[in-house]
C-alpha cells in the first residue's frame, strides 16, 4: 500500500520518495513509490499530474491501494526520486470539490436528492441530481453556496469509528471494508469522501452555476469555482464586450439590440422573398413557352432562394406541359436544380443527369430535385436528349 501524503497534508507540492517498483504500461511506464502526494484517479475526479524527477507524470491512479505514476520513461527501483505535483490544477480541483459538496450538501438537505453522478476533470464540473431543479431553485442554490463559500467554514475531515458511523447520518453512505473518511463543512454538509479539499471554505472562491439539462429523470448541473469561474467570467466579458461594439450597444442593451436586429433581418429576409417572388413571375410572363409541346420553360440563375425554384417551377408549369426547370449555380461549381411537368416523368432527366454529370437527384414524377455537376449546356444536352425519348 503506498503511504499517501495528501491525507496528511492536501497542500503538500513537493516530496521525496522511493521507487518500489516501474513497470512497462502500453507505451508508457508505471511507476510505484514508498509515499506519494500525488491523488489518483477516482470517485469522479482525474488523477494528478505533475514531475517525478523532472519527468513529466501523464496521469495518477490506484488499484488495490498502490498508486501508480504513468511517466514516458523508465526510473529503476531503488532511486530516490524528488515529486512534485501541478498545484495550480489541484488547487483548482480542491476549490471545485468542496464547492461540489456544498452544492450537492445544499441539494440534499433543501430538496432530497443525492448527487449519482460527478465528474470533475480539467474544465467543467458536472453533478448528477436524481430530481428535477428549476432556474428558480438553481439560482437560490448558487446564492446560497457563496454565502456559505464566504463565511469561511472549516472544512473538517474525521475518521469515526465504525459503532459512530452507523449512527451517522451522511452523504455517499455505503458499506466501506476499512477506515472511512468523513468532510465535514459545518451545517451544510457530511460526506464519505477521499478526495483533498480546501481547508476552509473561502479558498473556493465564487461558486457559479453554468448549466443545467434535464438528465435521466433529474438534473445534470454544470459548475465553476474559484480560478476556473474567473476565467469563465473574463471569456464571457470579452464575448459581451465584443458584441456590444459590433452592435453599437452597451454591453447590459447588447440582448436588446440583438432582437432589434433580429427584427430588421426578418423584414428584409420578407423584402427579400417578396422581390424575387415579384421577379419570378415577371420572368414566366415574359418566357415564351416551348415551340415544341414538350420543350417547355427553363430558367437559369446565379443566386435564387429554394422556394423561389419551386414558385418557378409551378408557375411555369401552369402555363405548359413541357419540362419546366429552375437551375441556379454557375457552369465552374455545377447547379442545384428543380424540374417538373404537369405530363411527362422528369424523374426520367434527374436519372439521366445522375448518370451522366454526377447529379444528385430524384422525386416524384411531377418534380425531382437536387445538384448536377456539368455546364449549362451540358445539361441542356442531357434534357434535349431525354426530350426526344418520352
Ligand atoms: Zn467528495
Amino acid at each position: 500500500m503506498t503511504e499517501k501524503l495528501f491525507y496528511e497534508d492536501s497542500y503538500m507540492q513537493t516530496f521525496e520518495a522511493d521507487v518500489l517498483a516501474c513497470e512497462r504500461f502500453d507505451d508508457n511506464y508505471k511507476v510505484e513509490l514508498d509515499k506519494t502526494a500525488f491523488f489518483p484517479e477516482g470517485g469522479g475526479q482525474s488523477g494528478d499530474r505533475g514531475f517525478l524527477n523532472g519527468i513529466a507524470v501523464s496521469d495518477t491512479w490506484e488499484r488495490d491501494g498502490i498508486v501508480y505514476h504513468i511517466i514516458n520513461q523508465p526510473i529503476s527501483p531503488g532511486t530516490r526520486v524528488s515529486g512534485e505535483i501541478d498545484f495550480k490544477e489541484r488547487f483548482s480541483k480542491m476549490q471545485q470539490h468542496t464547492g461540489e459538496h456544498i452544492i450537492s450538501g445544499i441539494v440534499c438537505r433543501r430538496f432530497g436528492y443525492n448527487n449519482v453522478g460527478f465528474h470533475l476533470g480539467s474544465e467543467v464540473v458536472t453533478m448528477d441530481f436524481d430530481g428535477g431543479l428549476n432556474e428558480d431553485e438553481l439560482s437560490e442554490i448558487e446564492f446560497q453556496a457563496n454565502e456559505i463559500a464566504s463565511s469561511n467554514r472549516k472544512v473538517e475531515i474525521s475518521y469515526p469509528v465504525k459503532e459512530d458511523l452507523i449512527k451517522m447520518e451522511y452523504r455517499s453512505k455505503i458499506e466501506i471494508e476499512g477506515q472511512v473518511r468523513i468532510v465535514t463543512i459545518p451545517g451544510v454538509d457530511v460526506c464519505a469522501c477521499c478526495a483533498p479539499h480546501v481547508k476552509y471554505t473561502g479558498e473556493i472562491g465564487i461558486i457559479k452555476i453554468v448549466d443545467a439539462q434535464k438528465y435521466k429523470g433529474g438534473t445534470r448541473v454544470s459548475m465553476l469555482c474559484g480560478f476556473r469561474a474567473l476565467n469563465d467570467y473574463r471569456t464571457k466579458e470579452r464575448n459581451i464586450n465584443q458584441i456590444s461594439v459590433f452592435l453599437s450597444a452597451k454591453p447590459e442593451l447588447a440582448a436588446e439590440a440583438v432582437v432589434r436586429q433580429k427584427e430588421e433581418l426578418q423584414l428584409l429576409k420578407d423584402r427579400l422573398i417578396y422581390f424575387q417572388g415579384k421577379y419570378i413571375e415577371d420572368k414566366v410572363d415574359r418566357t415564351p413557352a416551348g415551340e415544341e409541346e414538350k420543350a417547355g420553360m427553363l430558367l437559369f440563375e446565379e443566386d435564387l432562394d429554394s422556394n423561389m425554384m419551386r414558385k418557378y417551377v409551378n408557375l411555369a408549369s401552369a402555363k405548359t406541359d413541357g419540362i419546366c426547370g429552375c437551375f441556379v449555380g454557375n457552369d465552374q461549381n455545377g447547379y442545384r436544380y428543380v424540374l417538373g411537368s404537369e405530363k411527362l416523368d422528369v424523374r426520367k432527366i434527374s436519372a439521366q443527369m445522375n448518370r451522366d454529370l454526377e447529379g444528385k437527384g430524384g422525386g416524384k414524377p411531377v418534380m425531382v430535385q437536387g445538384s448536377v455537376n456539368g455546364t449549362k449546356e451540358q445539361i441542356l444536352e442531357v434534357i434535349r436528349r431525354a426530350l426526344s425519348d418520352f
